[in-house]
């Protein structure tokens, strides 16, 4: 592959006659890297990808290809693969035709395109089936036909558009790392369609998180979930209780102490914005980030709650708890113990590292 292959968005915005589909964006993906659209329904995803792969052309702004201004050019000229959700296969033609159709037009020599359409073949694990029809093929299998003939051209740049949503949760978890697999060995630029947050944490260098045609935050996935900038950040990826409470200095420099109606719920470690200390904040509190304690052992800063339900999920419990200080909070325990009883009373503590505080 290509090594200035990265993708850059300049101040891009996207009109359908006067609604603003994407609204001057600007973010940079570097060569080799795999990045993530992340977004809920309508937030301008598909629109962005589709301006990278030139099927739609910005209002305004400039989008780079390898260095080259590619504002104006049709997907024709740009050097872009594309795999969608429905694969868009040719149910009339086999796996090995379906392959070659890119190939046909650029190469006439047909023993070279055999050749590169059985080296795709066999980086994506279709080999021997080059002579079955797309209907004698898993869904698994029908998603690398169509990455196949996505990469057989030696594209600058790879794009997703929510690749796995047909395919069935145990499946999705394996194509899903086969996808990364092989644009890491491919060493390929990838871009990313998704609504699903857990599918966007698992195989994204980085992750754009969009919202109403804006960027709300990019960043590495655990960047993204650790150091969340917005509430909608906080909530989008992973779960999140918000509690309103107060910080307060504490003795050691290092630390802050958030706490509510005067009781102090936790002490917090990373505490960024000074700014924030002795006013009213909002704590984001990840459901594992609340820990049950052994029976009637209090810790500093622990505290009481009761048991408002409890769901067996297997490798898990949710539960909901009233804490002593009033408010409803959301967790899970992925402890071996046996589950709480709904209205048992039981004393828990919150991990701070399972915590933003806005
Ligand atoms: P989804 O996850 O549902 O696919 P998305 O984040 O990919 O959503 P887009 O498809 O980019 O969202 O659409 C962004 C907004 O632009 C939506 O409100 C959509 O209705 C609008 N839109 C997209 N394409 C067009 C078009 N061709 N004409 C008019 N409006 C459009």
């Amino acid at each position: 592959m290509s090594t200035n292959s990265g993708v850059v968005f300049k101040n891009v915005s996207k009109l359908f006659d006067d609604f603003s589909a994407v609204d001057n964006i600007s973010f940079e993906v570097k060569s080799g890297q795999l990045i993530t659209l992340l977004g809920p329904s309508g937030c301008g995803k598909t629109t962005t990808l589709r301006m990278i792969a030139g099927l739609e052309l910005p209002t305004s702004g400039q989008i780079f290809i390898g260095g080259e201004d590619v504002s104006n050019v049709y997907a024709a000229g740009r050097s872009v693969g594309m795999v969608f959700q429905s694969y868009a296969l040719f149910p009339h033609m086999t796996v090995m035709q379906n392959i070659c159709f890119g190939l046909s037009d650029k190469s006439k020599d047909k023993a070279e395109t055999l050749d590169k359409a059985h080296v795709v073949m066999r980086t994506v694990g279709l080999k021997n089936l080059e002579h079955r029809y797309p209907s004698e093929l898993s869904g698994g299998q029908q998603q690398r036909v169509a990455i196949a003939r996505s990469i057989v051209t030696n594209p600058k740049v790879l794009l997703f558009d929510e690749p796995l949503s047909n395919l069935d949760a145990k499946l999705r978890r394996q194509v899903r790392g086969d996808i990364r697999d092989l644009q890491q060995e491919l060493g390929v630029t990838a871009i990313y369609v998704t609504h699903d947050q857990e599918e966007a944490l698992a195989i994204s260098d980085e992750i754009i998180v969009m919202k109403d045609g804006n960027i709300d935050q990019k960043g590495s996935p655990k960047a993204l979930y650790q150091y969340p900038e917005s509430p909608f950040v906080a909530n989008f990826i992973g779960e999140a209780n918000k509690v309103t409470g107060q910080l307060a200095p504490s003795e050691k420099d290092s630390e802050a102490l958030f706490s509510v109606n005067g009781k102090t719920i936790f002490s917090y470690a990373k505490l960024k914005q000074a700014d924030l200390l002795n006013k009213s904040c909002d704590a984001f509190i990840r459901p594992n980030a609340i820990v049950i304690l052994d029976e009637a052992s209090a810790e500093d800063n622990s505290f009481t709650a009761k048991v408002l339900s409890a769901v067996y999920m297997g490798s898990y419990v949710e539960y909901m708890i009233e804490a002593e200080w009033g408010a409803q909070l959301f967790m899970i325990d992925y402890s071996f113990n046996e589950p709480c009883e709904v209205g048992s009373s039981i004393q828990v503590k919150i991990d701070h590292r399972g915590v933003s505080i806005l």
